[in-house]
């Protein structure tokens, strides 16, 4: 049987159909796949990804947007709503991150459709508004940094240095960092907190050096812009981030993770205007008519617009807070799972997200048994480790005293098995000596599986 999604149900289209399906028959496709689909998250058993695994709110956010899904957020004449649910978007963003410490610049921002779109759009503000003096520019970003910071380096023709991370706290290396800006260097990078680990950079140092060499810090809040600040409110020890923090030039923060909105949007903040406004985009001259946009995108639905705005007003500061108090608590627990594990070691001090390795054996059998049991956990690398961004649907009842038990039988598992290899390090883990050609035809084939099925549709 072909592995083509589906194909044991549903009819494949090829072309057009030359008559069209009924609705009806769409929607019940659709909703087949949808039910499908969403019980492989709802149990509480997946990493991150489905941030609020809410369906009320998913309906609310949904009825927020079909009012203005097919309005064209660029046509600013059409919809005057577009230009209040976005600005209420970024002052919101901005106040949740400190801007209301900036005395001296104008705090402002942008909505991108999501966190590669805000790092893309703050690494393209960097270059545009560098001295003149730069002939290459470059940024250094922490190792840990998520890899939309070289997928913009490498659009953007900016060179890209990368900092090396304390193993311990997995923290950068600020001293690294410190050493290698030069005349070139137009931005330094900073997470709060990052993708693999969880852990937050040491942002106030990094802020320091920022001031004292003259360039910009953009602070990667995209996971946690909008839960790390609650975090703080609850008393969790975490150091400050935002535009409290001097030399702090940009932050992003994705409303499409801990913001709860549907997927698609992020929020770049500036510190000040001018970085913003210098990679806007005009063209006066076009016969086709005066162009110009805030961003890379051309139209953008204003629906987004519209449930972004809808999921911040709606939940309010104290929905954000309740559910940061139930991830936090949640994480701790899991946490807590992964301590009473001597086989077991957590990297770094996380927050709402960990990420867990052994010493004993690789961590990858853990993975294979969970797996069994309906685990998907984010699978890492050098060193092999497994994390987990605590999410909403981890909060329900019963989910943590399922991984205390799953996660004791997983060791079990993983010490009886440990002299063979295991089955699904092949496919995440690290190549022992480091990336090699086999790695490299591994995930293009990856790609390959994602974008070229049309070519494999069954007959
Ligand atoms: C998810 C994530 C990104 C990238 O965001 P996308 O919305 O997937 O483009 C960037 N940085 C961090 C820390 C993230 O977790």
């Amino acid at each position: 049987m072909s592995d083509y999604p589906y194909a044991d149900r549903f009819a494949i289209h090829r072309s057009l159909p030359e008559e069209g399906a009924s609705r009806d028959d769409i929607l019940s496709m659709l909703d087949t796949m949808s039910h499908v689909e969403d019980a492989a998250w709802e149990s509480g058993q997946c990493s991150g990804t489905m941030y609020c695994g809410d369906h009320d709110h998913y309906d609310f956010l949904n009825e927020a947007f079909s009012k203005f899904s097919y309005v064209n957020s660029l046509q600013r004449d059409l919809c005057p709503s577009s230009t209040k649910f976005e600005a209420e978007i970024i002052a919101m963003t901005l106040d949740l991150l400190g801007a209301s410490n900036l005395r001296d610049t104008t705090p402002v921002g942008l909505v991108t459709s999501g966190g590669s779109g805000s790092i893309a759009h703050a690494m393209l503000a960097y270059r545009e508004s560098k001295n003149s003096a730069v002939q290459r520019p470059n940024v250094i970003k922490p190792e840990t940094a998520h890899p939309a910071f070289a997928k913009a380096c490498h659009l953007f023709g900016i060179e890209l240095h990368v900092a090396p991370i304390d193993p311990v706290s997995t923290q950068v290396d600020v001293g690294w960092v410190e050493e290698h800006i030069d005349e070139n260097t137009i931005a330094i990078i900073g997470s709060a907190c990052n993708y693999g680990y969880g852990t937050v950079d040491p942002i106030e140092e990094l802020g320091r050096i920022a001031l004292r060499r003259g360039v910009g810090l953009h602070v990667d809040g995209c996971l946690g812009g909008f839960i790390l600040p609650f975090g703080r409110e609850l008393g969790y020890d975490i150091e400050a981030f935002d535009f409290s923090v001097p030399g702090v030039t940009s932050i992003s923060a994705d409303t499409h993770k801990y913001g709860y909105a549907l997927k698609g949007t992020s929020v770049l903040c500036f510190a000040d205007k001018g970085l913003r406004n210098s990679q806007y985009f005009y063209q006066p001259d076009w016969s086709g008519g005066k162009y110009c946009s805030p961003g890379m995108d051309g139209s953008r639905s204003a629906g987004l617009l519209a449930a972004t705005w809808a999921a911040m007003v709606q939940l309010g500061r104290s929905g954000y807070r309740r559910y940061a108090e139930q991830i936090f608590a949640t994480s701790r627990k899991m946490q807590d799972a992964v301590h009473t594990h001597a086989s077991l070691r957590i990297l770094g001090s996380p927050s709402f997200l960990f990420s867990f390795t052994s010493d004993d054996f690789d961590v990858y059998h853990v993975n294979d048994f969970l797996r069994t049991k309906g685990w998907r956990l984010n699978g890492q690398q050098y060193p092999n480790a497994l994390h987990m961004a605590v999410t909403r649907p981890q909060t329900q009842l019963g989910t943590v005293e399922k991984w205390r038990v799953d996660l004791s039988d997983a060791v079990d598992y993983a010490l009886a098995h440990r002299d063979e290899a295991p089955k699904s390090g092949a496919i995440y883990g690290g190549v022992a000596g480091g990336p090699n050609d086999e790695a490299d035809a591994f995930i293009k084939m990856f790609m390959a599986m994602m974008m070229d099925q049309q070519s494999s549709i069954p007959a």
